[in-house]
């Protein structure tokens, strides 16, 4: 039986899915095909487990099937830049193709993954960018993106810290390309005493239910924080997110982050608005129960 609002499953229905590995725990089916059945539209949303070395295929496959569309997760980001028939220049900027457009037989890759961190940043933390001394705790597909949504958002100091060294050096020098405006720093500010407008953490120290701090507490202290968002929403409240709002810091998840990349994905297969509180309450529901 269709939930309600849902049309029943037929010969027109369009498709989406999400290609990851692993991708088992997506939220993105829930809040999508909450979206479709809001808007009434015969659509539905899947998720397939996909190894990289099959991702071509799958894509292909997809776009075969006449799908509308896809978002791709981790490892497949930076694989699928290679793999589209065209870049959109939001996947050219960003160097990462997480949503792709199947258009007259045609796949276009997108990314909606930069818009999602700064609408969420301005929107759950009610912040400013421009001009904002920022510390982005890791380097990864997700650290990297939002580094260069950053600087080109116009924060004036990026500070950068990452386990492993040269990717950190490497943005340093994209971004000094690419943004020469923005002063960016690697590892933590020398200044203890100067406040930090926005912490952000992009490693995955969190996800587990015993990992500690993202930072390294010797050199960077909570109390030099004004906001801290951390990119992770499972569990909802990480240490690094308790001990800032015990600290008097602004806070938010990652959860408006993956609420507007998806709505921004939503937005290029369909053409309509995408309708946030569904889809918010969708995510809400499926991660957290309620
Ligand atoms: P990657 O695997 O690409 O990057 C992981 C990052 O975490 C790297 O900077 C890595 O450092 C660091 N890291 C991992 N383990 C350790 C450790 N033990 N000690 C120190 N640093 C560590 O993942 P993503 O960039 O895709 O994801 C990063 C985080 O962002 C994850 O928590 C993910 O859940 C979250 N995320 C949230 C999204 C959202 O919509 N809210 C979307 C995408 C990601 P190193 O470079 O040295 O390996």
């Amino acid at each position: 039986m269709p939930k309600s609002g849902q049309s029943e499953i037929n010969a027109a229905t369009r498709l989406c899915a999400v290609l990851g590995s692993p991708v088992a725990h997506s939220a993105s089916p829930a809040m999508h095909n909450a979206a479709f059945a809001a808007l009434a539209l015969n659509w539905r949303y899947l998720a397939f487990e996909v190894n990289p070395k099959n991702l071509r295929a799958a894509i292909e496959g997809a776009k075969a099937m006449n799908f509308a569309g896809l978002n791709l997760t981790v490892p497949h980001k930076l694989l699928a830049l290679e793999m589209v028939d065209e870049l959109d220049v939001s996947a050219k900027v960003w160097g990462a193709v997480n949503t792709i457009n199947f258009q007259n037989g045609r796949a276009i890759g997108f990314n909606t993954d930069a818009d999602g961190i700064a609408t969420s940043l301005r929107e759950d933390l009610k912040i400013k960018l421009r001009g904002a001394r920022v510390l982005l705790l890791g380097a990864g597909g997700a650290g990297r993106t939002a580094a260069l949504k950053l600087a080109s958002e116009g924060v004036s100091e990026l500070f950068l810290a990452n386990r492993t060294f040269s990717k950190i050096l490497e943005l340093q020098n994209e971004i000094a390309k690419k943004f020469p405006a923005v002063y960016v720093g690697l590892n933590y500010p020398k200044d203890s005493k100067a406040k930090i407008d926005l912490v952000l953490n992009a490693t995955s120290i969190g996800l587990k239910k015993n990992d500690g701090l993202p930072f390294d507490g010797n050199q960077f202290s909570q109390n030099q924080a004004r906001a801290v968002y951390d990119m992770i929403y499972r569990p909802a409240e990480t240490r690094l997110l308790a001990a800032a709002k015990k600290s008097g810091c602004k806070t938010a998840n990652g959860l408006g982050m993956l609420l507007h990349q998806g709505a921004k994905a939503f937005e290029i297969w369909t053409g309509k608005s995408a309708p946030l509180d569904v889809m918010r309450r969708a995510l809400g529901q499926n991660i957290y129960g309620h």
